[in-house]
């Protein structure tokens, strides 16, 4: 199931993150490779690789931003809470897995464990990290393997731009640029550089965060959520960890931001028989 949220930030966030990815590909094109590498193999080469980071950046940011983060479905009937304060409705429900349901007072209706809450989407969001507004979505169970996967080709493609800049600045003919070409070429530079270095370590800091959160088997919800100075038990090992986000295929499928997401339908446990 498709979604897209109309939250002014995070279209706003939108547009800003296409300008800059597209920008930054105007540039290593037009104004470093073209002028120093043109009609050469190496020009070729970074060309068809740089637009290739490019492309697996946008299709797994646009996975992330559409996929279904891992909304709790609502029960056909909200859930009277008047009913609640006689102790008819039970305020926990086992579901046919033999999980544990609480009430989302927000939602009227029972959500799974570790399920939250999020405001903007007002929906609970199975295992929800945060809501990002640079994907205008929910960072939840479903599609945060897309949120990683974009977060590393970014990345990727800021520490390439990095390296291009390096080599295209020093080779030769690169000074046959005439005034005004030669200024416009180090004014584009410049802006590639600082916008490379900031959304690098933007990335890098939340990429960090992400991955520890996983292998330490708890939400940026969750950290918030827990008592500080309680420690987290991690049962499960670090593979296997990584495998409930990234999927159960092979390792080289971590990064493909084309496999088939993980969409299982839910079915919210019907609360009437456990009464
Ligand atoms: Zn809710
Ligand atoms: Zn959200």
């Amino acid at each position: 199931m498709a979604v897209f949220r109309k939250d002014p930030c995070g279209i706003i966030c939108l547009i800003i993150t296409y300008s800059a990815v597209l920008y930054a590909d105007y540039v290593v094109v037009q104004w470093l490779i073209l002028p120093t590498m043109a009609m050469s193999v190496s020009g070729y080469f970074h060309a068809v690789a740089f637009n290739l980071i490019v492309f697996l950046l946008i299709t797994s940011h646009v996975r992330a931003v559409i996929a279904d983060p891992g909304i709790v479905p609502l029960p056909a009937a909200a859930i009277d809470f008047s009913d609640m304060r006689f102790g008819v409705i039970p305020k926990n429900i086992l579901s046919q897995d033999g999980e544990n349901w609480s009430i989302c007072q927000k939602c009227e209706a029972y959500r799974p464990p570790r399920a939250h809450h999020c405001r903007i989407c007002q929906r609970c969001i199975r295992k929800m990290d945060h809501h990002c507004p640079w994907i205008n979505n929910c960072v939840g169970e479903f599609n945060q393997k897309f949120f990683i996967q974009f977060l590393f080709y970014v990345g990727l493609a800021a520490v390439y731009s990095i390296v291009l800049i390096i080599l295209c600045w020093t080779t030769t003919s690169s000074k046959h640029l005439k005034f005004p070409e030669h200024n416009a070429k180090v004014a584009h530079t410049i802006v590639l550089i600082v916008e490379s270095i900031l959304f690098g370590l933007f990335v890098c800091a939340i990429g960090c965060d992400q991955i520890s959160a996983i292998l330490e088997d708890e939400t940026a919800v969750e950290q918030v959520k827990r008592n500080k100075g309680s420690r987290h038990q991690v049962e499960k090992s670090r593979t296997e960890l990584l495998k409930e986000v990234f999927g159960r295929g092979s390792r080289l499928c971590w990064l493909c931001p084309f496999s088939t997401g993980r969409f299982p339908t839910i079915t919210p446990p019907n609360f009437t028989q456990e009464v």
